[in-house]
């Protein structure tokens, strides 16, 4: 069920440096498989709806604009332990404290613009995938 699966974006800093493809191989590398992937662009509110969980924080108007600010990539991975895989395989939020070979530590340049997403439980990534991706849409 949905333990194997976890919902990522390759966030505006990283699509806008052409880290796109070398994000993606990294991913398949570390034996994630694609189940669903777009190219796409976030509205303010959009981006609002999406991160409604952290409206209360203090970086919630820095976060939504930045996540509206340019192209990001949606996808859904599979693999075994997917959702604690894939946040080892990104590393800490701030980039200045992500383990060295981690996502962020190599292509994020602020704890804002940190690269990428990865969900925090099973329930967040089966919610997160289903806000971009309809059931067509998964293979
Ligand atoms: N964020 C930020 N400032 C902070 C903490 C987080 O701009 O002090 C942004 C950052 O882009 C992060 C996102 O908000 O990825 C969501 O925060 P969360 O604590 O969920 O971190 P994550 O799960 O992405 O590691
Ligand atoms: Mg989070």
């Amino acid at each position: 069920m949905a333990t194997n699966r976890t919902f990522t974006m390759l966030k505006p800093d990283a699509t806008g440096a052409g880290y796109t493809g070398k994000i993606i191989d990294r991913i398949i590398d570390a034996g994630f498989s694609i189940k669903a992937m777009k190219w796409t662009q976030l509205s303010l509110a959009e981006a609002e709806a999406f991160y409604a969980v952290h409206s209360e924080r203090p970086f919630f108007g820095e976060l939504t604009a930045y996540m509206s600010s340019g192209p990001i990539v949606a996808a859904i991975l599979e693999k075994d332990n997917a959702v604690p895989d894939f946040r080892d395989l990104i590393g800490a939020t701030d980039p200045k404290d992500a383990a060295a070979g981690t996502i962020r530590a190599e292509f994020a340049t602020s704890i804002a613009a940190n690269a990428v997403h990865g969900s925090d439980s099973d329930e967040n990534a089966a919610l997160e995938g289903a806000f971009y991706f309809s059931q067509r849409e998964l293979a």
